[in-house]
């Protein structure tokens, strides 16, 4: 049987990065005042048909959508935001003084796999409401770049755009439409489609001939309202002001309907075509679209199979104390108890084997210490303990090695 395509097992061999990715991030959001938050990976379809976008990539063809045994239309999240939204009014969270929220976990699209791109892929995300001031929007980004500096990733750049708002982008996609009416032929068949739903998403096209015509078309600063120059003028001050350095780029949409005024990305050349490492924006509208108070929100994701690629790697996995159980299993089950206060990594070998073809494992397994057990050391109440680094052994009385272990790593 095999895992199905765009779907991934995350091994053992390669847990350790993941850990550190989750332990960095985690840190990170904490440290800003970032709380957690933990939606269900399952939902009402008409959630992300209203949230994410009727006319999005995202709704109109890559969800995981199906009926479940009540005849319910549900849907395998595609993206965070929606979901936090949802529980921020769902759970009256207007009323929790905590307004800075991020999740980590799994999203499901129904893509066309590739380096990079997966149908189950793991997303790390924050969310901020109800805080209109354009500092916020450079404190989002300053935590994005904060994280992925911890990562030590580097190499990345940082685009900003602003896309405007529901009074000035209608005018700015009519134009982009007649624009691209009169290139109609050359435009492959998604930005056909898109041509007459959400014009756009053609900025966006990863296809070449899509790419070269979208260089001339009309761009959107020349479109937006005061309101939201003003507020797109203020959140480039605040990000200069901070040193952070980012480009332009009049081009930057996102695949995604509810964002408004600033929008950015934090891309990599590391990854070709799948660069985008993070990518978030403000969302002045979407609480109230989806049935809350009138509420602002900003945020971002970052896709942790891109963070994971970029990321150094780690030492192989390693064991602290190997327990050599010779015939005495419940003896060396206790000596791992003792051991386990250590909080190190204390592993019981049971599989009958000789010792040397034990120590051959442990050293595969880069065990520090070897502990042999066996019937003799059980009834003289000692253990032989043997440092893999020298190769030297020695016999201990056994609740002093605990004893003395244990306050090693204190
Ligand atoms: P793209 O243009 O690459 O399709 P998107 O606009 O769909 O990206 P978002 O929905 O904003 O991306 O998701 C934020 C981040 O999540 C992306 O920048 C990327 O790092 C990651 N991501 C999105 N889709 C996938 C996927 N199918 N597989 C792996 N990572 C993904
Ligand atoms: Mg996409």
């Amino acid at each position: 049987m095999e895992v199905l395509r765009g779907f991934k097992d995350i091994l053992p061999q390669d847990i350790k990065k993941w850990q550190r990715l989750e332990r960095i991030a985690r840190q990170t959001l904490e440290s800003f005042g970032y709380k957690e938050i933990r939606t269900p990976i399952l939902e009402k379809t008409a959630l992300f048909a209203r949230g994410v976008g009727e006319a999005t990539d995202i709704v109109e063809k890559e969800m995981y959508t199906f009926l479940d045994k009540g005849g319910e239309s549900v849907t395998l999240r595609p993206e965070g935001t929606a979901g936090t939204v949802r529980a921020f009014i769902d759970n009256h969270l207007e009323n929790y003084p905590f307004k800075k929220y991020y999740y980590i976990g799994p999203m499901f699209r129904y893509e066309r796999p590739q380096k990079g791109r997966l149908r189950q892929f793991h997303q790390i995300g924050i969310e901020v409401f109800g805080i209109d001031n354009p500092a916020v929007d450079a404190e989002v980004v300053l935590v994005d770049k904060i994280m992925l500096d911890r990562l030590n990733i580097s190499d990345l750049r940082i685009e900003i755009n602003n896309i405007g708002c529901p009074e000035c982008r209608p005018e700015y996609s009519r134009r982009l439409k007649e624009y691209f009416q009169s290139h109609r032929d050359s435009l492959c068949d998604d930005c056909k489609r898109r041509l007459q739903r959400n014009p756009l998403r053609i900025l966006d096209c990863k296809n070449k001939t899509c790419s070269q015509i979208a260089n001339d078309a009309p761009k959107i600063t020349d479109f937006v309202c005061d309101s939201c120059k003003d507020h797109y003028n203020k959140v480039k001050d605040n990000l200069s002001a901070l040193g952070i350095e980012f480009e332009e780029n009049p081009r930057l949409v996102r695949g995604l309907d509810y964002y408004t005024k600033f929008v950015f990305e934090i891309i990599t050349d590391r990854l070709g075509a799948q660069g985008t490492v993070s990518a978030g924006g403000r969302y002045d509208n979407l609480v109230e679209q989806l049935g809350g108070k009138p509420t602002s929100g900003i945020g971002f994701a970052s896709g942790c199979e891109r963070l994971i690629s970029l990321m150094d790697e780690e030492e192989a996995q390693s064991i602290d104390y190997y327990i050599a159980s010779l015939d005495e299993d419940i003896y060396a089950m206790d000596i791992a108890r003792g051991l386990s206060l250590t909080g190190r990594g204390v592993y019981v070998e049971y599989e009958k084997r000789s010792l040397k073809s034990m120590l051959k494992k442990a050293d595969k397994m880069n065990a520090r210490f070897v502990v042999i057990v066996g019937e003799n050391e059980k009834n003289k109440g000692v253990v032989v303990v043997r440092d893999m680094a020298d190769s030297t052994q020695e016999e201990k009385q056994v609740n002093k090695f605990i004893e003395d272990e244990v306050a090693r790593w204190r």
